[in-house]
């Protein structure tokens, strides 16, 4: 749709991916519960399933309209040539690091990333040959220009740290990675599609738990990875885009070909799809895909009124005398990174080290009523976690020490309930942890 094509996020968030027209003209996307579609006779069979005909589908493993839409909607508000929705955020991280490390080679990324991403890096992927080159400071740069080896991949950073807040500075990674044929990959789980778009500053690959903040309900696991089309994969690093595919070619006509060869810009996306959700799966199911679309139509309302509590809670707990620190890059507006990357606010998490020990904060977690203490983020309702003992409980002391990830550590995910009963339910759990 042209005009749509042109309008902003706003208006993109709500329309962009579905044309009612094509599907009874339903207001809502429909959800297509099905696990095969038709393939009408034999020619045409040949052609869905040799990609000749955009708009049928064969098997919901390959693709799904419900799920096709989520996967448009997201590539058109982060200005990507294409998006792949899969079961959860850490398949999008999985199949990411599979597809642009295929074969093997080495990874740059830092240690203040979410626990399980920390534990695949550091224990999954050595294993099947793909290493990585841990930083404490991914703003480092020189010490990530100089880790940059022959058989390095890509640089690999979340853009707001979980749970540090702490943020990547991606327009000059980005410009470290294109300058040694390596590509950006962005974890954007924290700020969400609407506080940060990571193309913007030169990043090639976006990552989403969208499990999080873009579905906001809490009610489903989902991942997606959107590919913004600039990268050269034929830049001599990366075989396994340049090398011809069984697949891609056609036996009958004698025609080969190499994911980049067919699919030109869009190569990394295609063998995201064909390669690990094909044959690896952790597919988005059609009911999940719908429940993070409805969950994005309000994301900008959501994430308006839980940047501002968030704030407003950030101050509570920095004059709050049981809080030793509290970790929000969003308390400092005039923060160079801030302005730069986050204008709009860092987002609806923040984390504070308690001044006491584990067993206040024990005691603080049990006594809170209206946060609920549970391992998620992104939520309408706010939550509570200590991610020491939790969410990153694979990360190991030595780790932890550095990065101030301590047991004293609490993770709060701020929600849309009255910003003035959150802080007291906070309050009163302070004190109550140190009576
Ligand atoms: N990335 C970040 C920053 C996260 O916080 C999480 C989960 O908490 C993930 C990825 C993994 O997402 P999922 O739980 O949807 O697999």
């Amino acid at each position: 749709m042209k005009i749509l094509a042109d309008c902003k996020f706003n208006t993109k968030r709500i329309h962009a991916g579905y044309r009612p027209e094509e599907h009874h003209y339903a207001s809502s996307v429909p959800i297509y519960q099905t696990a095969a579609f038709g393939l009408t006779n034999t020619t045409v069979a040949n052609q869905i399933v040799t990609g000749q005909l955009p708009g049928r589908f064969d098997y919901s493993r390959d693709g799904n309209p419900t799920v096709q839409v989520l996967e448009d909607r997201i590539a058109e508000l982060e200005g990507g040539i294409g998006a792949a929705a899969v079961a959860s955020g850490m398949s999008a991280i999985s199949f990411t690091i599979l597809n642009v490390a295929d074969g093997g080679g080495r990874i740059i990324a830092p240690i203040n990333i979410y626990g399980s991403t920390l534990d695949e890096f550091r224990n999954f992927f050595p294993t099947y040959g793909i290493n990585f080159d841990l930083v404490d400071n991914i703003n480092d740069l020189k010490q990530v220009e100089q880790l940059i080896k022959p058989d390095t991949k890509a640089i690999y950073v979340e853009s707001v740290a979980n749970p540090s807040t702490e943020i990547a500075d991606l327009e000059a990674l980005a410009q470290i990675a294109h300058a040694a044929g390596i590509p950006l990959i962005v974890d954007n789980t924290f700020p969400t599609t609407y506080l940060l778009r990571p193309f913007e500053y030169g990043a090639d690959i976006v990552i989403y738990s969208s499990t999080k903040g873009i579905n906001g309900h809490g009610n489903t696991l989902s991942g997606l990875i959107v590919d913004h089309g600039k990268f050269d994969w034929t830049n001599g690093r990366f075989p396994q885009f340049t090398s011809e595919e069984f697949i891609l070619g056609d036996e009958q006509r004698k025609v080969t070909a190499s994911f980049s060869s067919k699919f030109g810009s869009a190569a990394f996306i295609k063998r995201i799809r064909m390669k690990y959700i094909r044959l690896l799966g952790s597919v988005l199911g059609p009911i999940d895909a719908y429940f993070v679309l409805l969950g994005l139509e309000t994301i900008a309302e959501r994430l308006d009124k839980q940047v501002a509590s968030t704030e407003k809670i950030a101050q509570f707990l920095v004059k709050n005398p049981h809080v030793k620190q509290v970790f929000y890059s969003g308390l400092d507006p005039h923060d160079r990174l801030v302005k730069k990357y986050l204008p709009q606010g860092v987002g609806s998490i923040l984390s504070f080290e308690l001044a006491g020990n584990e067993e206040n904060v024990a005691k603080l977690i049990d006594q809170t009523q209206i946060f609920s203490y549970l391992p998620n983020i992104g939520d309408a309702k706010s939550l509570i976690v200590n991610p020491a003992r939790t969410t990153h409980r694979e990360v190991p002391a030595e780790f932890r020490q550095r990065t101030g990830l301590n047991p004293q550590l609490i993770r709060l995910s701020i929600g849309l309930e009255d910003v003035d009963d959150l802080i007291s339910d906070l309050n009163q759990a302070l004190a109550g942890a140190f009576k």
